[in-house]
């Protein structure tokens, strides 16, 4: 069929240049190709062998996924302890842990290694995310079906448990090749308390000895998607299809996490009342992990000092009553997200009390104040990627250090954050919020390169490798830029 001129490109654009598939049923994901028209578009395009490889991928889950005939013969495979012969379709299981930012990032390196590794993923998103994102995958389903034979293993995914992969090196002198008959399943321990033998995951020479293991059960709240990119064997795949390696998460977290109907209305209601008019939105995120190391009056300095030496907004003027009627008058929009009301309740104060230098008009929004993080509960997620996805609507974003809410935000967003340092202590800091690098989330914990890769190299040095760095605010981490 040919398309009035102008609509091709329209149709292109709400798939993201080719990301995302068609072939869903439009009304049973509203947010998926309307999302588009909330932001600006993105200038990064995925690159032609990522959008082949997705369809690829795609093919895979919908001839593998749960209830087809090559899944119920992999699941006869986990009644025998060892396999013999081999598996038309080979599964990655991811397991939940930690908050949702936390699970977003993992899940999407778990993609990954999926996409790299030829697995089909599957995820258990219990009854806590139960509806807050739509399928991913045309045709099929990416959540783990309930009566799957090893949910009953799960709570005991720890570091060195009897079935895990790190336990099984350890066992063998790390010497895998002594392994003659590979198990059906491996547990696969990669949150930020593993030992050093779960971290021999990252190992290369070892991923043969994986690929002969159908099941992999993952329980992971890392984003480990940057030491990929330092295993040999998956350097040049990464290559071809992430040329630009800033973009990694933002292509997959926008391909990926696309909000249920129920939280795309909780996005659309607020951005359509509070934001929607606005000028320019301003997103500010403030995680404080510690309410007693950070007392809310110097983080609310450093949200100002922030908001100054950045010049986010404009400052407010101490001695008129009412702004000069002459300028412009911008309207400004910020939306805070945070567990806890005060900084709002304070910048909202502010900018009403008194008029801003410039005469812009400065809106002040948060849409919940939780005061608690929760656990097994779905509403309370929902609020959480509501917001998230809220934040990644900005033009200008501010995260907090060491949060992976924000990272999610920035990368749905394909925005390169400010990065608020949360003080702990009694003094704010100079630097409140340097500009990030790039959009990628920071791997927070990964393994030593020098004793994954057998060599004294270090990668602090940057030179290993010349797209992952020191992370800015995880000395200990790495990110790709
Ligand atoms: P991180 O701990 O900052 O890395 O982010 P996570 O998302 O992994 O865990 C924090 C959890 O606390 C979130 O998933 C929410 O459940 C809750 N939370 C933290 N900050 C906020 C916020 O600003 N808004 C809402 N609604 N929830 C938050």
């Amino acid at each position: 069929d040919k398309h009035p001129s102008g609509t091709e490109s329209m149709v292109v654009d709400k798939l993201l240049g080719g990301l995302l598939a068609t072939g869903f049923d439009e009304e049973s994901c509203i947010s998926r190709y309307q999302a588009t028209s909330y932001r600006k578009t993105s200038p990064h395009k995925p690159s032609a062998y990522l959008v082949s490889k997705l369809r690829k991928y795609e093919d895979l889950h919908k001839r593998c996924g749960p209830n087809t005939e090559s899944y119920k013969r992999a699941l006869k495979k986990l009644s025998s302890s060892h396999i013999n012969g081999t598996t038309d379709c080979n599964y990655i299981v991811w397991t939940p842990s930690n908050g949702l930012g936390n699970r977003i990032i993992s899940m999407a390196s778990s993609f990954l290694y999926a996409v790299l590794t030829n697995r089909v993923l599957l995820v258990d998103h219990g009854t806590d995310m139960a509806g807050i994102f739509c399928e991913p995958f045309p045709n099929t389903s990416w959540l783990l079906p309930i009566d799957f034979p090893l949910t009953n293993q799960f709570y005991s995914l720890q570091p060195g448990n009897a079935h895990s992969y790190g336990h099984l090196l350890k066992i063998n002198n790390m010497n895998i090749s002594t392994v003659s008959q590979p198990p059906s399943f491996l547990h696969i321990y990669l949150a930020y308390n593993y030992d050093r033998h779960d971290k021999l995951f990252f190992q290369d020479e070892n991923l043969g000895f994986l690929q002969k293991v159908p099941w992999l059960i993952l329980k992971s709240d890392q984003y480990f998607v940057p030491y990929l990119f330092l295993i040999p064997s998956f350097q040049q795949e990464l290559g071809k299809l992430f040329p630009d390696k800033e973009t990694v998460f933002h292509h997959l977290v926008r391909y990926l996490f696309h909000p249920s109907n129920q939280a795309w209305g909780l996005i659309t209601r607020f951005y359509r009342a509070y934001l929607a008019s606005a000028d320019q939105k301003i997103g500010l995120q403030v995680r404080v992990f510690d309410r007693k190391a950070s007392p809310v009056n110097v983080v609310l300095e450093q949200i100002l000092g922030c908001i100054k030496k950045e010049k986010l907004l404009p400052q407010v003027d101490e001695q008129k009553p009412i702004a000069s009627p002459s300028k412009n008058q911008t309207l400004r929009a910020i939306t805070i997200a945070s567990l806890y009301p005060e900084y709002y309740e304070r910048i909202k104060s502010m900018y009403w009390m008194k008029p801003t230098v410039n005469g812009d008009f400065i809106g002040v929004y948060q849409p919940s104040h939780e005061e608690v993080q929760h656990f097994g509960n779905n509403v309370h997620n929902m609020k959480a990627w509501a917001e998230i996805s809220i934040l990644s609507l900005s033009d200008v974003l501010v995260t907090s250090s060491w949060s992976t809410f924000g990272y999610v935000a920035q990368g749905l967003g394909g925005l390169k954050p400010w990065i608020l340092y949360v003080p702990a202590g009694n003094k704010s800091t100079d630097q409140p919020c340097p500009r990030g690098m790039s959009m990628e989330p920071c791997f927070h914990f990964p393994p030593d390169y020098h004793r994954i890769s057998n060599t004294r190299k270090r990668l602090d040095t940057g030179s290993l490798v010349p797209h992952v760095r020191q992370c800015e605010d995880a000395s200990k981490g790495i990110k790709l830029f």
